[in-house]
């Protein structure tokens, strides 16, 4: 008989045993934990919006759980709902998109990983930007790919370089991943990088996943373009977005991939034996969401970057700290070398002496050694206060 430690019960298979908790997810716990303590920590490690779901969208939500509509859908969406987005991919893009090229799902991440389990294959590279949000690594392992990181630094202003780029291809090379504006760096793709990352993608015959979810969080005067309205990308780009953080709907679980309608249908076969359908009421919302406009979106927008200017410009008044001006999404990456110690050492630190929960540069991928992301969804005064803290901590380190 098998005695318990060798049960083969405690055996994973080789897919899971290489797969790690997303950093964001292990220092909200720890965060919470020093809470329950009794100790007063300011949450900025995790990248969620702070304003509640518009009014309008949950009352749909609620209205339609009262209705009863709260049965299975189609795998790929509601007919409705993939047209309306259909519709509004195609006005912000530029691009005439149908809805039999739209697939809807509980969240941006099955889009991720869906249509990576369809085009990659056991030993197909697939490039991605490092630092870079940690799903990328992760979706390319469970397919079987090989995760080839594509290094972005402040020197660059967190782009991807063309030539960096043509170096990581070999001839297993399946697809690319880019993300604009990006997490955790807070870049902007412009239409010089996308252009050559187009024309990289068109010349060795890849796929490319273009995350988009923070598109609406571009800060003008900077403007979000997407890599589908370039010249023949339409047939090779699965665009990722949904409603989590424009729309202040993370729990509600609402996302959306833009693919040609083969790859559509084989997506949609993976969902309907995976997920099922996502929540009809949820979609529900969501098309309530896109009746409404970017209104509230915009609203949002603004508030971000009111903190995002007043959290960079605390930072650098830190002498040991460098940060980029980023033009979208709600992070802020600053470059903390200076300090002399790892990024998760600094992170450590600032949670449990200082009472900020930040993210090491680190849980974003090794080129993130050097920097912290901090997320600005959060009160003006709690911003101030964080940074109070964060500075006061600095001074007490670099005081002989
Ligand atoms: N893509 C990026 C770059 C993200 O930062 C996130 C969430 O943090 C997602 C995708 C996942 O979004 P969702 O919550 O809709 O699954």
């Amino acid at each position: 008989m098998r005695t318990p430690t060798k049960s083969r019960l405690r055996q994973f298979s080789d897919t899971v045993s290489e797969l790690e908790v997303e950093g964001a997810f292990r220092t909200l716990s720890e965060a919470r934990k020093l809470e329950q303590e009794g100790h007063s920590i300011i949450h900025l490690e995790i990248g969620e919006p702070d304003f509640p779901t518009p009014d309008a969208i949950a009352a749909r939500g609620v209205q339609a759980i009262r209705e009863g509509q709260t049965r299975y859908t189609p795998a790929a969406g509601l007919p409705l709902l993939r047209e309306q987005i259909a519709e509004k991919v195609s006005q912000d893009r530029g691009v005439m998109v149908s809805s039999d090229e739209v697939v809807v799902g509980p969240g941006a991440k099955p889009l991720l990983l869906l249509p990576t389990l369809t085009v990659v294959g056991k030993g197909d590279e697939v490039i991605y930007p490092n630092p870079g949000f940690p799903t990328y690594e992760a979706m390319i392992r469970i397919a079987g790919g090989e995760p080839v990181p594509a290094p972005v630094s402040d020197a660059n202003h967190f782009q991807l370089q063309p030539d960096r780029l043509e170096e990581c291809i070999t001839e297993d090379t399946r697809m690319i991943v880019i993300n604009s504006p990006s997490n955790p760096t807070g870049a902007v793709l412009s239409e010089r990088e996308l252009k050559s990352i187009a024309s990289v993608a068109i010349k060795h015959d890849l796929w490319v996943m273009s995350d988009e979810i923070y598109r609406q969080m571009t800060f003008p005067p900077r403007q979000h373009l997407s890599l589908l309205s370039f010249d023949g990308m339409k047939e090779r780009t699965i665009v990722v977005d949904g409603f989590s953080k424009s729309n202040a709907m993370t729990g509600w679980r609402l996302g959306y991939g833009v693919m040609p309608q083969q790859l559509a249908e084989k997506v949609s076969l993976l969902l309907v034996h995976s997920i099922g359908c996502t929540a009809e009421f949820t979609q529900l919302a969501g098309i309530k969401a896109l009746e409404m406009g970017e209104e509230s979106s915009i609203a949002m927008r603004d508030a971000y970057q009111a903190r995002r200017d007043l959290l960079v410009k605390r930072l650098n008044e830190i002498p040991e700290f460098e940060c980029e001006m980023p033009d979208g999404a709600f992070y802020a990456f600053p470059d903390i070398s200076r300090l002399g110690r790892s990024s998760q050492s600094v992170a450590d630190a600032l949670l449990h002496e200082a009472g900020v929960a930040v993210l090491p540069g680190t849980a974003f991928g090794q080129k993130g050694e050097g920097f912290l992301r901090l997320c600005y969804a959060n009160s003006i005064e709690n911003l101030n206060l964080a940074m109070d803290r964060i500075s006061h901590w600095v001074q007490c380190q670099t005081k002989d």
